[in-house]
């Protein structure tokens, strides 16, 4: 078994292919929830979701959000009824989320909901969340403390950023299942997502950084020279007192890799880094690395 740590975009698109070179029932992920959100009493796990869909075969891979060919018709209603809803969520979407609310509101906890979910999209591979308290990532900026999804979604990371809190109301905790994953897996690997908002939230859950002691850890970095492939990663970098670059996340992830994993394009040099093609355009590059990935593991 393999356990990954992921978030929403980039650890996706290696799981992408993953699930074509290994059993999936040997995959295991454990997923951010420091970007969760409840909207219009609904509870969105945006990264939950994009594992949860890309497994289940319907992830929208054009924005790796949402479900693909999803409509908007209650979203539009929404908004012409009054309501703020400045995330746009689609239908089918929505019934998820629907369904997680409800689920969380009658006691179940995270980890049981994801399960139940999972298996009604009929996934095979063990998606588990991270912790099963609420944790969020919050910017400071010129507007004050705002959530993540403010930042990124409504304001389109278009404000300067100052610092990065995760506030919470009791220390998120690993699950059991997280832990016993970890425990079972020959290889842990931290995918290529963005070191601050979606790999360090999980880092910092109690009882994580001791279960990957003894683990061999192979961490890919979402960075080629000194802007990320995608997304906020360099300014929530900077925000954090990281340099926005393979070797701030080197940095950032303090010593836990074995084996740190940069693009052949990237002009930083972090050394014994082991370098491949990290650019998973397609699904034929994502299989690609998933296979490097992989030959890594073998070869230890
Ligand atoms: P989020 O939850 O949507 O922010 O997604 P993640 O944290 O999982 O991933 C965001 C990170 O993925 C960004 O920092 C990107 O630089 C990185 N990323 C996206 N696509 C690729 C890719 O093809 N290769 C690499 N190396 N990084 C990627």
């Amino acid at each position: 078994m393999i356990t990954f740590l992921s978030g929403g975009t980039g650890t996706p698109k290696l799981l992408r292919g993953m699930q074509k070179v290994m059993d999936r029932h040997e995959i295991s992920v454990v997923v951010n929830t420091a970007e969760d959100i409840w909207i219009s009493g609904n509870h969105i796990s945006p990264d939950i979701d994009t594992v949860m869909y890309l497994f289940a075969g319907m992830l929208n891979t054009d924005t790796w959000w949402g479900i693909r060919n999803d409509t908007f018709t209650t979203h539009e209603e929404i908004m012409r009824l009054g309501v703020d809803e400045f995330i746009a969520i689609g239908d089918r979407d929505r019934a998820v989320q629907i369904a997680r609310g409800e689920m969380l509101r009658n006691g179940l906890r995270l980890t049981n909901v994801t399960r139940s979910l999972c298996d009604r999209f009929g996934v095979r591979e063990n998606v588990l969340p991270m912790t099963d308290t609420e944790v969020t990532t919050q910017v400071e900026t010129d507007l004050g403390l705002i959530h993540f999804q403010e930042y990124w979604v409504r304001a389109r990371g278009k404000i300067a950023i100052q610092k990065v809190v995760r506030s919470f109301s009791e220390p998120p905790v690993a699950t059991e299942e997280v832990l016993l994953a970890i425990d079972a897996s020959d290889a842990v690997v931290i995918g290529p997502s963005n070191p601050i908002t979606s790999i360090l939230p999980i880092l910092s859950c109690d009882g994580i950084k001791s279960a990957l002691r003894g683990k061999f850890v192979i961490a890919v970095s979402p960075f080629i020279g000194n802007a990320p492939v995608s997304g906020p990663a360099g300014a929530l970098m900077t925000a954090a007192g990281f340099e926005p670059s393979s070797i701030g996340t080197f940095n950032c992830y303090d010593g836990i890799p074995d084996v740190f994993v940069q693009d052949i394009r990237d002009p930083v040099e972090v050394s014994h880094s082991v370098r491949f093609d990290t650019l998973m355009v397609d699904e034929e590059k994502s299989e690609g690395l998933a296979r490097e990935i992989l030959r890594l593991i073998d070869i230890r």
